[in-house]
């Protein structure tokens, strides 16, 4: 997706440790008319898909989760990474290792809103390591609910997530993915998609 490539280039900011900060547009300041964009683009390319939810996970998936539904007209279920009230049982939870963070936490959604019937789309902003699909993949595998792909607006093609969770069967559309970047020189290079 050019006009997303181009903003990454134009705006996005190198971090030791493989981190790539797009605070201005995606993760803290939010282009809205850009996720509108983002979202359409999702819509093109699972056209003809049966989707009749999108699931993301708190915090920076939501805003672009939430655009994209309101693309595809479906409902947003955020897995929650806060203990809430819910017994358990009333909840699905796994595991995910913070790429960003360096710690393990659960995540959880209530039962009541991932069911067999339901026909998933996952949205996520960044796949690194993959291990935020990986927890999302297993809410859906617990609840018996159908997965249909995932919409990640970023992906890093030089950490493991894209090929392990592909090589899972899992559809993943990524809109950008980046190839190397270079902290020095501020150089980004994108795969062809
Ligand atoms: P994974 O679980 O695939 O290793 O990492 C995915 C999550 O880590 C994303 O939801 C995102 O919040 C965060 N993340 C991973 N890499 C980056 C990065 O380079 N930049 C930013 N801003 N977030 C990242």
């Amino acid at each position: 997706m050019k006009l997303l490539k181009d903003r990454i280039r134009k705006d996005g900011v190198i971090k030791e440790g493989n981190v790539l900060k797009v605070d201005s547009f995606l993760n803290h300041q939010m282009d809205v008319e850009l996720f509108h964009e983002i979202g359409l683009e999702f819509k093109r390319r699972y056209e003809g898909e049966e989707i009749n939810k999108i699931l993301t996970i708190e915090a920076s998936g939501i805003g672009i989760a939430c655009v994209a539904a309101e693309v595809f007209k479906v409902p947003v279920v955020f897995a929650k990474k806060t203990q809430t009230k819910n017994i358990a049982g009333e909840v699905y939870t796994s595991k995910v290792e913070s790429f960003t963070h360096g710690r393990v936490y659960d995540i959880r959604v209530a039962k009541q809103f991932l069911n067999k019937e339901d026909k998933v789309l996952i949205i996520d902003d960044f796949l690194a390591n993959g291990k935020a699909l990986e927890g999302l993949i297993e809410l859906i595998n617990e609840s018996g609910a159908t997965l249909v792909g995932a919409g990640i607006v970023i992906e890093k093609g030089f950490q493991v997530g894209g090929e392990l969770i592909r090589s899972r069967g899992v559809r993943v559309e990524s809109l950008a993915i980046v190839e190397s970047m270079d902290e020095k020189t501020g150089e980004i290079v994108f795969r062809e998609s």
